[in-house]
Formats: C-alpha cells, sequence, structure tokens
C-alpha cells in the first residue's frame, strides 16, 4: 500500500511523532511487519495495511489520539478484536486503527442493581463470566462471544441465539461514555431505564465507529434461568422447517432460541463437533425454553406439539446440560466448521419478516444455481435474521466476484420481501453497495446529517456504512444525468 503512495512515510512520520508526543511508545505501531495482524477484520476477503495502529489503555490516551487526529486530520478507524464480519474495521491506508483491546478492565458488577460497568475492551463472554458469582449473565450471545468486546457490540448493536427472548445489545445496553472527535467525553442513556432528552443512546447504538467511540458501557445483567432445555426437530424439506419457525412465534410462544440449519450446515459441522445432529433431514430448528423447571415442561411439551403439527419429522429433547451444550456447540461452530468444506465462504446477513422464510430459503436455492457457488444457511430463524454462508474458492478467477453478486441478490430480495440489508453484522463496507436498494437519497442525506452532528470533520470510519452519491451512482442504483452526480462536494471513495 504505501508504494502507491509515496508520501506516505512522511505522513507516516509526521502522525507517529505526534502521537509520541501524547501517548507511551508502547500505544502506537508503525512498522508493517505490527500493523498487519490489524489488515482486516472477519470479513478477510478485504484487506488493507494501516499507516497507523493506536492501542490506548485509558480514556485520557483516546483523547489524546483523536486530539492528533483531529489536528492533523487524519481518518480514524476504531477496531474491537477485529470479528466483525462486514469490514466495519477495515483500515484505511493513509489512516489510524484506534483498537480498544486493551482497555479491558471489568470496573463493577453490581448485583443489586444487576448491572455491570465495563470498559469497551471487555469480552462478551467475560462479563457473564465475571457476573457467574452472582447467578447473573449478560443476555446478548454473539457465536463470537469468546473473542469479541462490548465496544464492538455496541458498535455493531450484536445480537445472538438468545436475542429472540430476551433482545439486542440495544436492549441491554444502559448507558454507553462516548469520547468525541471534537475531545469532549459525554454519556449517553443512565443507571435509570429513561434518560432524559432525546434517545442518542439508540442513535448511538448501531453507528459502526461513525459517531465517536466507546469507552465504557453500562449493561443490564439478568438472572441465570434455573433450567433450560432444547428440542432439535428434523425436517424433510427447507420450507416446512421455514413455516414450523412462524407456527411457533404464531402460537404465542417466545423461546430463548430459535435457530436453523440447513442440510449444508448440518453435514458440514457435524464431523467437526459430533453434537448428534440427523445428518437425513433437509433442516433442523433448535428451539430452547428456559425458566423454572415447571416453565420449561410446559413450553417443550406446547413448542413439541406445534413442530409436529408443522411437519418436524424426528424430534429430539435435551435431557442433561451435557446434551444442550452438545446441541448448541454445532450450531455456535457453524462458521468456522465451513472451513472444512470449501477453502473460503462469504457470510451474509439480511433479516426478513419470518413468514417469508420459506420463499426467502426457495430463492436462494435457486440463485445457487444462477451462480454456479453452494450456499449453506445456518441462522437466527426465530428473528428471521439470516446468514446464508457462500461457499466460493478466492483462487478460482472471478468466483470472489460471483460470490459478491450472489450476496448482493440475496440481500436485493430481503428487501423485496419487506425486510432490511442487516440484521446484526452491520453495513461495513460490504454491504454499503446494498444501502442504496434499501434507501433513498433522501434518508442517505438525513443520515449524513446525523454523522456530521457529531463528526463535523468527517474523520471517523469515513467511507463506511452510507454510501455517497458516487457509490449508488457506480452500484447503478442512481440516475446520472450527463455525468452529474448530485452532490459533486461529497467526497469520492
Ligand atoms: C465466527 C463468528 C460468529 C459471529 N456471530 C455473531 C452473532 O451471532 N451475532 C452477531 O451480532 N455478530 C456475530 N459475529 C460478528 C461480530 O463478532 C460482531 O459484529 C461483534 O459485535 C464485533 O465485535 P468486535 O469487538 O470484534 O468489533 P470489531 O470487528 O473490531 O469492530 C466492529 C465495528 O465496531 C466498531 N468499533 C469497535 N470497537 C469500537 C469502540 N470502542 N468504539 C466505537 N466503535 C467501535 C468498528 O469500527 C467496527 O465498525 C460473528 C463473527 C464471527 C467471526
Amino acid at each position: 500500500m504505501s508504494s502507491s503512495n509515496p508520501a506516505l512515510p512522511d505522513r507516516r512520520a509526521q502522525v507517529v511523532a505526534a502521537l509520541l508526543a501524547r501517548v507511551p511508545a508502547a500505544c502506537v505501531l508503525f512498522a508493517p511487519e505490527d500493523t498487519r495482524p490489524y489488515e482486516c477484520d472477519g470479513l478477510a476477503a478485504y484487506r488493507q495495511l494501516p499507516m497507523i495502529v493506536t492501542l490506548p489503555t485509558d480514556e485520557a490516551q483516546v483523547l489524546a489520539i483523536l486530539a492528533v487526529c483531529r489536528a492533523l486530520n487524519v481518518p480514524v478507524v476504531p477496531r474491537g478484536a477485529g470479528t466483525g464480519l462486514s469490514g466495519g474495521a477495515l483500515p484505511i491506508h493513509d489512516g489510524v486503527v484506534l483498537s480498544t483491546a486493551r482497555m479491558n478492565a471489568i470496573k463493577r458488577v453490581d448485583h443489586l442493581a444487576r448491572t455491570a460497568v465495563v470498559q469497551p475492551g471487555v469480552r462478551n463472554l467475560a462479563i457473564s463470566e465475571a457476573a457467574a458469582i452472582h447467578g447473573l449473565y449478560y443476555a446478548p450471545d454473539p457465536s463470537s462471544q469468546i473473542a469479541c468486546t462490548i465496544g464492538g457490540n455496541v458498535a455493531e448493536n450484536a445480537g445472538g441465539v438468545h436475542c429472540l427472548k430476551y433482545g439486542l445489545t440495544i436492549h441491554n445496553v444502559l448507558r454507553v461514555r462516548v469520547a468525541t472527535i471534537e475531545g469532549d467525553i459525554v454519556e449517553l442513556g443512565g443507571g435509570a431505564l429513561d434518560a432524559p432528552g432525546l434517545d442518542l443512546l439508540a442513535v448511538f447504538i448501531g453507528s459502526e465507529g461513525m459517531l465517536g467511540i466507546v469507552v465504557e458501557v453500562t449493561v443490564k445483567l439478568v438472572p441465570k434461568p434455573a433450567l433450560a432445555q432444547v428440542i432439535m426437530a428434523s425436517f424433510a424439506d427447507v420450507v416446512t422447517a421455514g413455516n414450523a419457525v412462524a407456527d411457533v412465534i404464531a402460537a404465542g410462544i417466545i423461546p430463548a432460541g430459535l435457530e436453523m440449519m440447513d442440510r449444508t450446515s448440518v453435514r458440514m459441522v457435524e464431523p467437526f463437533v459430533k453434537a448428534g445432529y440427523d445428518l437425513d433431514a433437509a433442516a433442523i430448528l433448535l428451539c430452547e425454553a428456559d425458566g423454572t423447571a415447571l416453565e420449561v415442561a410446559e413450553e417443550i411439551s406446547r413448542m413439541s406439539a406445534v413442530l409436529a403439527r408443522a411437519g418436524a419429522t424426528a424430534i429430539t429433547v435435551s435431557q442433561s446440560e451435557a446434551e444442550r451444550g452438545r446441541f448448541w456447540s454445532g450450531r455456535k461452530n457453524a462458521f468456522p466448521a465451513a472451513g472444512r468444506i470449501s477453502p473460503d465462504y462469504y457470510c451474509m446477513d439480511g433479516t426478513i419478516p419470518r413468514k417469508q422464510l420459506a420463499r426467502v430459503l426457495a430463492g436462494i436455492a435457486a440463485m445457487e444455481v444462477t451462480y454456479g457457488l453452494r450456499c449453506s444457511n445456518v441462522f437466527h430463524a426465530g428473528d428471521g435474521n439470516m446468514h446464508p454462508l457462500i461457499l466460493f474458492d478466492a483462487s478460482v478467477p472471478g468466483e470472489f466476484d460471483r460470490a459478491e453478486a450472489f450476496g448482493a441478490a440475496i440481500l436485493a430480495l430481503c428487501v423485496e420481501v419487506g425486510g432490511t440489508i442487516t440484521g446484526e453484522h452491520g453495513v461495513g463496507m460490504e454491504k454499503i453497495g446494498s444501502m442504496c436498494v434499501q434507501f433513498g437519497r433522501k434518508e442517505l442525506d438525513a443520515f449524513f446529517a446525523v454523522k456530521h452532528a457529531f463528526d463535523p470533520c468527517a474523520l471517523l470510519n469515513p467511507d463506511k456504512a452510507i454510501p455517497t452519491p458516487h457509490r449508488c451512482a457506480e452500484f447503478g442504483k442512481l440516475h446520472v444525468h450527463h455525468g452529474q452526480v448530485p452532490f459533486p462536494e461529497l467526497p469520492r471513495f
């Protein structure tokens, strides 16, 4: 990257010198061999070596780094653990990556208030581990929870298996402390369930690092249920399984988790995890009930009846914690298991109304033929949050382009059936073109206006998540008259 920009070494030296005047040397990486681990996030198909990586250990250092970047007009890419799947933490060649991974202290667990105050680099699972002694846990559980940080979860409004019943990040965060690019510390939300004024906490959660740096988070904790059991139900075709999901919810049941895996996913994960999945099924559903022993028994019985009526060919209920864990381990390891059957995979993330599951799954099956690529489906069915994994081989010329086109077509279908182009992985770089399918120019301009209010110098994660008119024109979703795009003053990315 530096060879394509001869001025970069001078610029890097200038910014490094300014940073070293404000923060310890251990916080600043600039040699390519040190910055290489930060060149991508979980969307490894997109890579860019950053000019500099900074690793602050406290709020004062975050503010100092932001002050330098503001003064020298350097773009800043916030980063947590880098597990994001949409390229949100993808570096910018002449920018600074600001990683909050070293800010990983759990400041307080208040078991009476059922809250925890944590720094942004604390891993999602570490919060539940710290709260376990009080019989409490943090409910949103992305499958990456062993590694991903709460700062990244806030920025992506992360979800997980248990979010159907317990809500997404936005429903489980009370307060966020934010460092702004202008050098202020602001607190959004508060200790109580509501805060005075505009609900800026809701604006901030899911803003993908474009509005400020999360430096502290207060999360809600919930009591660990006394018991949980999971049903594994097999189906002879995905359409019947999709309809069964809608039936469970229509019956007035809110399961603690309701996930679907199709045959391709089951067969890729079973030899790896040995979860005991039905290899003959076209799709399996995992439906969890939690609560007291009585509540669980009643819900398991009701869900079993609904699933049987919907056409399940086999129903197995976990009989121990070990068996429950085994059923879930297959689901939680589905993404890594894709590596066993394909050199590369591309994970999509669209959300649709539940009743459209069967239609969209059938549409994806047809697209496998159109694009000549396999796709496995493993997803949060109860939330209608699809995760098609498009399998491809990047070393075969043209396959990555076809995988990208396949992904864009899936997202367009999600929009067509009344859904959205993302559920929990964010827009980042990956879905920026699809934003032009979902939103009109006026809506996109309103998003830019919100960003401008928080980040007037457009330095925080620029060129991500909100497409410029030029991008929509490139994506073919803007009418360009005589080569004139509206808002020519906006940067071309
Ligand atoms: C195997 C696997 C399974 C996954 N399963 C799920 C799942 O079930 N549910 C789900 O929601 N996601 C899932 N993900 C995606 C990912 O783990 C989440 O998006 C997670 O929230 C990212 O956290 P992170 O710390 O890795 O953030 P990063 O990837 O480092 O960053 C993500 C975004 O947050 C911004 N950001 C990070 N830290 C801060 C901060 N301190 N202040 C401001 N902005 C910040 C970045 O700029 C970027 O835009 C999965 C990923 C993998 C690899």
